[in-house]
């Protein structure tokens, strides 16, 4: 199938970005790897679309205090390639790496992927185990969102019509911060069924264990998160994480414990 009809613009700036998405009908095109696909689908049929290509702000990379801050239009691949500080001990590097091919990497953005919040996604997971800052842009000025919260469903965000994301502010991990990222997908590249993630940085007395590719948000699990040392090896038994598991089925809950198990288990090895 071919696109509906629809106007484009390409600003040159974030001013002017804005201003054209506050249009009726307008949406963002950033790297076009899930747009493209809903608009030949004709699943989105936007008036005009907004292209971020040219927006300098949207990729600026800096190193504000303990973040590091990501224009909304840093590609997995810059990431994957180490253009980006590494400040979480590896962890960004590893999941960009993971996220489908190559191709879809150097098109692909982590402000697309997080706006775009498929449920199945790597980034919607990472960052809520990060515990990363949004920063959203509209007409009247900026706010901020915690990544955990920020996705409300599936493929919903707090974004609103004519909103922006232009940033993402990742806390710096310390040198005794450990992290675990598994995902569980029929072959390598793919969208997970079942995500597990944990970051503990005893530094700022921090522990994050999160399930994800559950079918909505993310689920952040705390009460699992606050049974977990930051010097020893933990004595958690399955029953523990299933108890602390979302309602699902058989098979996904199997699924989503053994990705848990597997991300505790390479947090606890590093
Ligand atoms: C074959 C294939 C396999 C994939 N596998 C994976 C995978 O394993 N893991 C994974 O995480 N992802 C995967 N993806 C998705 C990929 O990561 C995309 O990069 C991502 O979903 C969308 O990013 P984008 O920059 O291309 O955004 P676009 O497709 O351009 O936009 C997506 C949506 O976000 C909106 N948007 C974009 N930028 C902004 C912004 N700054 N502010 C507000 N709204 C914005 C757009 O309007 C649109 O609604 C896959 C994609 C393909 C095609």
């Amino acid at each position: 199938m071919k696109p509906a009809p629809f106007d484009y613009t390409r600003p040159a700036d974030l001013p002017g970005a804005l201003k054209a998405l506050g249009g009726d009908g307008a949406r963002a095109l950033a790297g076009g790897q899930s747009l493209g696909p809903m608009l030949n689908l004709r699943l989105a049929r936007p008036g005009l679309l907004v292209d971020l290509r040219r927006v300098d702000e949207l990729r600026r990379i800096e190193q504000r205090g303990d973040a590091l801050v990501l224009g909304a239009m840093t590609t997995h691949a810059s990431i994957e390639d180490g253009q980006v500080p590494d400040t979480t001990r590896g962890m960004l590097r590893r999941v960009a790496a993971d996220i489908a091919y190559r191709a879809v990497r150097t098109r692909g953005t982590m402000g697309g992927s997080l706006a775009h919040a498929d449920p199945a996604a790597d980034w919607v997971t990472a960052l809520t185990a990060l515990d990363a800052t949004l920063t959203i842009a509209r007409g009247g000025g900026t706010s901020t969102a915690l990544m955990a919260g920020f996705m409300t469903g599936a493929f919903a965000t707090a974004l609103g019509d004519g909103a922006m994301l232009t940033a993402i502010s990742i806390p710096s991990l310390s040198d005794r911060a450990r992290w675990g990222y598994y995902k569980i997908c029929r072959k390598p590249g793919e969208f997970a069924d079942a995500i597990g993630a944990v970051v503990l940085d005893p530094a700022r007395d921090y522990r994050r264990v999160v399930m994800g590719a559950v079918g909505g948000a993310p689920v952040v699990l705390e009460s699992l998160a606050a049974k977990l040392p930051f010097d020893s090896t933990p004595t958690l038994t399955r029953a523990e994480i299933e108890a602390a598991a979302p309602a699902m089925d058989s098979v996904d809950r199997q699924l989503h414990v053994v990705a848990v198990e597997r991300a505790l288990a390479q947090a606890y090895a590093r």
